[in-house]
Formats: structure tokens, sequence, C-alpha cells
């Protein structure tokens, strides 16, 4: 027989000495390669057993004799030796003990191993010692009962790299049946583990910030079927006790906005920040959803798509439902308060209006009397006791008016202080004077401190000393009648206070009034109509309260900057 150069080959009767030793079994097991009894071969197999191409093994002679099998249609033994040792997978036949007898080229070039190195040795040589036992414990309790075993192992190559191998052996059984060779193909899947893993990470990475987004998150395939879906989606399905999210967000928006986010992704196109409404049972109220639509291309994962380039995939939708409910129910809070606001103050007007009619009306009496008195004085017709009289009428009279002006006065409710941001308060000004400012094209600068420590204030008169500011600032730019009409609001951050900038480009204030503004019934507005003068010295009187500071710069020419600065309530306030 001839011997390829370095490659250990085992005499016959060594290997059938063996058998004895290995598995006694008499029959063949499906699983394992098999040969029939007689081991009939056919013309071109004995052909090459007479004349084995050089070099060929004499285990793998008899290995691939057995595992021809079939004697009617036996391979070309040429061509199966040929097909094994050029296989693209590492291929190794061993003996019943694992002892390698044959490797191929695949073999050396993915263990780094030449078969001189492995002819004889176990194939334990290629462990990395991380493979737990059990799988090796496994792995010969299945080629023992003669069936094949696939599997994954951690290799270690010469060069000392691991590597995943997955591994397939499968037993070679001679005719009576017993365990002869085992034939072992394996394959580096290190890279597709890798690709698994990573892919894995990135799902997990996804599915983990799809969860932890505040926003519901669905994507839907063109039939409106749910592919993927986050926490917060779970969460409404949970909340519509097992009712659909999608079918009435998908039916709000049809019915509301008149469109269905379907057929706008099949066409391609997305949508924004569109607001609609469901019912949720338990609610009080609406649940209200600002929702956006962006149609997603996935390319087409079938194998008809394999040979075609580009998009040629289905158009998913990928729809955003931002629970949106907190922020509509503080706007229509906001507009109610703000309505409720209006109408006490129409009330309060109405209720002074009524008093000071009635006061006028009642004064008209002791002042017709000073003029009668006036006059018989002027004339000389009167006497002391009728002046007396008289005096005493004009007194009761006045009095009477007097009680029903005190009368109208409204009773100040005393305001608890509570923590105020002054940003949030003056942004809640500013959204109540929208239409105002609309109206006289102010352009509004709004500058706020990043960072506002709190204050203890208290809210309402805050509110009613900024509003103040600002309607001042409006009617200034209005009398001004400049066209360009600019309202800057800044805060900043002073040591334990807050202070806070009015700026309007109007006439301003000149020198000599900065300081008499402040004093009570100072009108200095050409429209007087509505205006008691008493603004700012109630502004005074609240900043006062605030351990602050109100002044006009001096420095600003452009206009009127009013600077106001604010500490905390004073407790006795
Ligand atoms: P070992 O002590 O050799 O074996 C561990 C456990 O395996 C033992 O506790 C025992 O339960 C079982 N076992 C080992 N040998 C036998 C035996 N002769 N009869 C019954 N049970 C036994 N291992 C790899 O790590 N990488 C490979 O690529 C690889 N390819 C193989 C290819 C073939 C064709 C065969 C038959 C085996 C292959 N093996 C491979 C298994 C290898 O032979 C060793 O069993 C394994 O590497 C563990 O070796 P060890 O020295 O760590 O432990």
């Amino acid at each position: 027989m001839t011997r390829r150069k370095g490659i250990k080959t085992q005499p016959a009767d060594q290997l059938a000495a063996e058998d004895d030793e290995a598995d006694g079994a008499a029959h063949a097991n499906a699983g394992g390669f098999t040969h029939g009894a007689e081991l009939p071969i056919a013309s071109a197999l004995g052909e090459f057993l007479s004349d084995p191409p050089p070099g060929t093994p004499a285990e793998v002679v008899e290995a691939l004799t057995l595992m021809a099998g079939d004697p009617e249609h036996p391979l070309p033994p040429r061509l199966y030796f040929e097909t094994v040792e050029q296989a693209p997978v590492a291929i190794s036949i061993t003996d019943h003990k694992a002892n390698i007898l044959y490797a191929n080229a695949a073999f050396e070039a993915l263990t780094g191993y030449s078969r001189d190195e492995v002819m004889g040795k176990n194939e334990s040589i290629l462990s990395s010692n991380a493979t737990p036992d059990s799988i090796y414990k496994q792995l010969w309790r299945t080629i023992q009962r003669k069936r094949p075993w696939k599997g994954t192992l951690i290799n270690r190559r010469k060069d000392g790299e691991d590597y995943l191998a997955e591994l397939t052996i499968s037993p070679v059984l001679d005719a009576a049946g017993r365990i002869r060779y085992y034939l072992g193909m394996h394959r580096n899947v290190t890279r597709e583990h890798e690709l698994s893993v990573a892919l894995r990470q990135q799902k997990t990475r996804i599915e983990t910030v799809l969860d932890a987004a505040p926003v519901l998150v669905v994507l839907l395939d063109t039939d409106g079927r749910i592919i993927l879906d986050n926490q917060e989606y779970k969460k409404l399905l949970g909340d519509l006790r097992g009712r659909e999210p999608l079918t009435l967000l998908r039916a709000a928006l049809k019915e509301q906005a008149g469109f269905d986010p379907l057929e706008r992704a099949a066409a391609g196109e997305g949508f924004r920040d569109i607001e609609v409404s469901i019912e949720v049972p338990g609610s009080s109220g609406p649940r209200w959803f600002a929702c956006s639509g962006s149609a997603v291309n996935e390319s087409d994962s079938s194998l008809s798509g394999y040979f075609i380039r580009g998009d040629a995939g289905d158009q998913r939708l990928l729809l955003l439902a931002n629970d949106i409910t907190g922020r509509r129910r503080e706007i229509e809070r906001a507009h109610l308060e703000n309505l409720r606001a209006r109408l006490a103050e129409q009330q309060l007007a109405q209720g002074m209006r009524e008093a000071l009619t009635a006061a006028s009306f009642q004064l008209q009496v002791p002042l017709n009397m000073i003029r009668a008195a006036s006059a018989m004085f002027k004339d000389g017709s009167g006497n002391p006791a009728l002046f007396a009289d008289m005096l005493g009428q004009v007194t009761e009279a006045g009095e009477a008016a007097l009680a029903t002006l005190n009368a109208a006065l409204p009773t100040e409710m005393p305001e608890p202080g509570v923590n105020v941001n002054i940003n949030e308060l003056l942004r809640h000004v500013l959204a109540l004077e929208t239409d105002n400012l609309l109206a006289a094209g102010i352009v509004v600068d709004w500058q706020p401190a990043l960072v506002l420590p709190e204050l203890s204030g208290h809210k309402n008169e805050l509110r009613s000393l900024f509003k103040h500011l600002i309607d001042n600032a409006l009617q200034a730019m209005y009398e001004g009648g400049g066209s360009h009409r600019g309202l800057r609001l800044a805060t900043r951050a002073l040591d334990d206070a807050v202070e806070v900038i009015v700026e309007d480009n109007g006439p301003g204030i000149p020198p000599e009034r900065r300081l008499k503004v402040f004093e009570p019934f100072h009108i200095g507005w050409r429209n007087r109509r509505g205006r008691a003068g008493m603004g700012l010295a109630l502004a005074q009187e609240i900043v006062n309260q605030h351990a602050g500071s109100i002044e006009i710069d001096p420095q600003y020419r452009d206009g009127c900057r009013v600077r106001v600065t604010l500490g905390n309530v004073r407790p006795q306030d």
C-alpha cells in the first residue's frame, strides 16, 4: 500500500484488534454509516481498492469503502476521496477513542495544526477547556449509541486563538454493526455567533430604548398588523382593557384629522403632531395624543428578492403617539382660570360702578345744600341756626355717601406664601396676554434664566404685578405709535433673589417722573380711561412684601425698562 508522506496509518490487523475493544454491539444503527454484511464492492470501488491513488491512507480507503454503503450504486472512490480532501469543512476520521487517523486540508487550515502534528493524537487536542464537561458526556453518550451528534464546542487553534466549532460526528460502523471509526466534520461559526450576539444586543438595546421612551411607539405592516410595539403601547392596551389602541388611534385620525395613517405610509408620506382624542374607560375625560407617522421602507427579505437590487420591500408605518392629556388639561384649566378671573373682574367693576353711581347720587344732596348755603351766605339771607341745621344735613348725607363707598370696597383675601417659579409664572402671564400682544403687533423677546431659584411668594399678587407691568408696556408702545413694537422680558438669578426685566421700546418715562409714577393716583397716560393711577403704587407694595425693589432704569434710553427684584415673601405678609 502506498503511504502518503507524513500521514500515519495503522495496519489492518491493529484496527481489527481495536474492534474487539470497541463497541460490542452486533447490529447496525440507523444513525451511523453502515455497510452490508458481505461488503460486495462494485467494480469501480474494486478498481480503487486494487490500486488506491498515491498517498491515500489505509484508514481512509477502509472508511470510504464503509461509507460508500450502497453496493448497487457506489460512488467512484477516487471522486469520494477528492471530495473529502477538498471539502471546505474540516473533516477528520478517528478511531473509536477519537484518536485522529485522517484530517483533510480544511482541518489543517482551520485548526492551524498540520496533519503530522495531529496524527494519532486525540481530538481533545482542539479543546480549549472552556466547553462544559456535560457537553462532552452528552457527545460521547450519543455517538456510542451509534447516533450522529451535532453540537457546538469551543475549540482552540494551535496559535492559541479560540473559535466556536459547529461539529457533527457520525459513527462509521463495520459489517458487524460495530463502531469502526468516527467521522468528524466541523466549521468555524465564531463570526455567525458574534453576529447573532450583536444582533441580539442590538435588538435588546432598541427594545430598551423603545420601552424607556415616554411615547407610544408601534411599527405596522401594510395590512396594519403590529410588527413591534413598546411598553407605553402595552400600558395603553391595559388602560383600554384589551381594546387595541392602534384601532382607536387609527379611527381617531380618520375621523378627527381626515386621513388614514396607513394610506399615508403606503404613499410614502409622513405626518407630524396631529392631535386626536380617544375615550379611555375610567379616565375623567378623553385622553389626547399628538400623533406622528413616518413611512419606513423595509428591504424585501423574501428569497425572490435576493437578486433584486434596491428596496423592493413593503412600506411600513412607524406611528408615535405622545400622551398630551396633561398639557391639554393644563391649557383648559388655565383658560377656565382666566375666564373666572375675567368674570370676577367684571363683577367687581360692575359692583364698583354701581357703588360709585349711588355715592355720586348721594353726594348731590350735600353738594346742593352747600351751594344753597353759600348763596344764602353771599346775599346775607341765612341765619346761624339755619346754617347749623344745613351743616348737620350735609354731614349726614356726606357720611351716607362715604358709607356706600366703603361698603363697595372689596375685602382683601390674605394669600398664602407658596413656592413660585418666576419663569413659569411669567410664561403664564405671557400666555394670558397673547391675544393683546398679537393684536398690537408686538414682538416678544423672552429671555428666561436657564436656572432660577424658587421663591416663596404670593402667586396671584405676583401675577397681577407682572400683568400690570406688561399692560403698561403695551399702552406705552401703543401711545408711542412706533412702527416696530418690541417687548423684552428677561429673568436672572441673584443671591437669594430673582431679577425680572420688563422692557418696551415706547416713549419711555422722563427723569422727573421716574419716582412720581409710583405715587397713588398718578396718571400719565394720554388715554386715562379705565385707569386709576394705582397700578404702580400697588406694584410697589407687592414688591415690598416680597423683600424686593422696583425701579425705572435710568440708564435705558430706548423706551422704558422696569427692573424688579424679588426675594422671599415676608412671613408676616
Ligand atoms: P476527556 O476526559 O477526554 O473527556 C471528557 C468527557 O468525555 C469524559 O468525562 C467522558 O465522559 C467523555 N469521554 C471522553 N472520551 C471518551 C471515550 N473514549 N469514551 C467515552 N466517553 C468519553 N473535542 C473538542 O474539544 N473539540 C473537537 O473539535 C472535537 N472533535 C471531535 C471529533 C470526533 C470525531 C470525536 C469522536 C471527538 C471529538 N472531540 C472534540 C471530543 C474529544 O475527543 C474529547 O472527548 C473532548 O475534547 C474532551 O477532552 P478532555 O481531555 O477535556 O476530556
